[in-house]
Formats: structure tokens, sequence, C-alpha cells
């Protein structure tokens, strides 16, 4: 679905005379493979990054050196812009910038309309992407009045009604509560595990990734790890280092078992922490 070779992003600074001021190298070597239908998650501190990655993904930005493949199009083919668009949708931090419509269903529709689609198939997806997202009573609502994650998912349907292959989410859960993390998140897999959406979630929340099939994180434009979210979660010391906030049940877990307690590796639920004592204290 994805595949970076040794992509490369640099953005330049120059003044006025056109001369380079500075050059920060937002993306240093990825190499990335995702395949059709996984989950893979995306993990960074700020500034690591990942939204110059999703960028790339969607061609808003051109490699700077290496290559860039999305469906097998290459994202420096000018032709293969608008294809690359319709393929991999993208889901922003702010809700509130990417609903336009004052009607939940005409915000649903608009993409879909705006590449021509005919009257009936609209509302068609229109329904049907509201369905996928557990939106469809809120249809004749307006979005304002909605709670962020509801918001959320509103612009995840709109993405849905695209039909996208794959669905690109940066940090779309940055600016709401612990319920509407949680709607999304639980959306994002539902669309992947029901449409067999190709989902790349990009967050700075672990908790988020958990159940994902696979977790690279990056740091100063490097993947710096990658493996599924057990091996990545019981290197507490490593995601320290790269500025993660390690929960609290992770780091917990992972002192017991330095200090001799049989707890699992990369513990991230408190009950499954709480099994691990208890069985441990059976034991004794
Ligand atoms: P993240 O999404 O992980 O926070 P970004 O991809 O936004 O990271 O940024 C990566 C690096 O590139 C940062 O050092 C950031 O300051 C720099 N950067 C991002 N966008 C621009 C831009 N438009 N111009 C110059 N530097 C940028
Ligand atoms: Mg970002």
């Amino acid at each position: 679905m994805i595949k970076a070779k040794q992509l490369v992003h640099e953005y330049i600074r120059r003044d006025e005379e056109g001369n380079v001021e500075s050059i920060s190298t937002a993306l240093d070597h990825v190499d990335l493979d995702v395949k059709p239908g996984e989950f893979i998650a995306i993990l960074g501190h700020n500034g690591s990054g990942k939204s110059t990655l999703a960028k790339h993904i969607n061609a808003l930005l051109m490699p700077g050196e290496g290559s860039l493949w999305v469906d097998g199009m290459d994202t420096s083919e000018e032709q293969n812009v608008l294809p690359i668009r319709q393929t991999a949708g993208m889901v922003f931090q702010n809700p509130d910038n990417q609903i336009i419509a004052s009607v939940v269903e005409e915000d649903v529709g608009f993409g879909p309309e705006n590449i021509g689609v005919e009257t009936d198939e609209i509302w068609q997806r229109v329904e049907e992407s509201l369905k996928a997202v557990g939106m469809l009573k809120y249809r004749h609502h307006s979005p304002n009045k909605l709670s962020g994650g509801q918001k959320q998912r509103v612009a995840i349907a709109g993405v849905v009604a695209m039909q996208p292959k794959c669905i690109v989410l940066d940090e779309p859960t940055a600016m709401l509560d612990p319920n509407g993390r949680k709607e999304v998140i639980r959306t994002a897999h539902e669309l992947n595990e029901k449409k067999g959406v190709t989902i790349i979630l990009i967050t700075h929340y672990m908790e988020e990734v958990v159940d994902a099939d696979r977790v690279f994180v990056m740091d100063k434009g490097k993947i710096v790890m990658q493996g599924e979210p057990r091996q990545i979660f019981s290197q507490v010391g490593k995601l320290k280092e790269y500025r993660l906030d390690v929960p609290q049940v992770t780091i917990l877990a992972d002192l017991l078992r330095q200090s001799g307690v049989s707890v699992p590796m990369g513990v991230l639920h408190r009950e499954e922490l709480v099994e691990a004592i208890l069985r441990e204290a059976q034991i004794w």
C-alpha cells in the first residue's frame, strides 16, 4: 500500500535574495513498508517528522531524495497526484478546520460531489459512511453542536465517502477528551476490520497504539524502532529516550520485572499487571 525508500525531506529557509538561511531535515532516509489492510501506528515526540511523512503519503510534499509509492504510484510524478489523494485520505488534528457544511450529511457528501460522483451514489455513500463511523442518527444535525469526538467522526466519514484504500490520521485525537479519543480510535479499528481500509494512525499517546498490527517510532526524522506493540512497549528505557510518555503501568511492570517479579513484557493495561501479580502471589 505504501512504500518509502530512503525518503528524505528538508525544509529549506531562504532569505529575500534566495540564499539558504537554514535547512532542517524533517525526514532522514526513512524506509517504510505498509501492506494493504494493515493497521499501522506511528509514534513520536513533537517535531519528529510524523506530519511531514503524512504529507508525503498524500502527495502534499515531494521527496527531496529517495522515493515514496502509494498503491504502486510514485508520488513524485505529477499525473499521480490526484489518484494518490483519492487512494490515501487524510484526517487532521482539528475537526473544526475540516468540517465545512452546516448539516452533517452535506458535509460528508461534499467530497464525492466535488469529484463528480452522481447524486444517487453520493447519498448512498453518505449513508454508508455515517453508518461506518456510528453517526447516522446525526445526519440532519448541525456539526457545531456535536462533541469533539463526534465532529472528528464526521470528518472521518467525509474521508470514507471518498472510498480511499488507505486513511492517514494525523494526531486525530490531540484536541479531544478521553471519551472522544476512544471513539475515534475505535472507529479507525472498525474501518480497518470491517472495510479492510489500511490505517496509518499518527499519535503521541502510547495507549492508542496497543491494538495496532505494527508500531513505528520516529525521532529526529528517523524511524528508530519498529515492531508489534508488545515488543515496542517492553523497551521502556528506549521509549523514554525518545521522549515518549510511557504509561505508568508499563513503567511499574518494567521495574517489577527488573527486580525479579515475573510479569509479562510490555504490559499496557492495569488489569493485566494486577493479574500477573496475583498469579505470582499464589505461587508464593
Ligand atoms: P511532527 O508532526 O512529528 O511534530 P513535523 O513533521 O511537523 O513533526 O516536523 C518535523 C520537523 O520539521 C520539525 O523540526 C519542524 O520544526 C520542521 N518543520 C515542519 N514544517 C516545517 C515548515 N513548513 N518549514 C520549516 N520547518 C518545518
Ligand atoms: Mg505533527
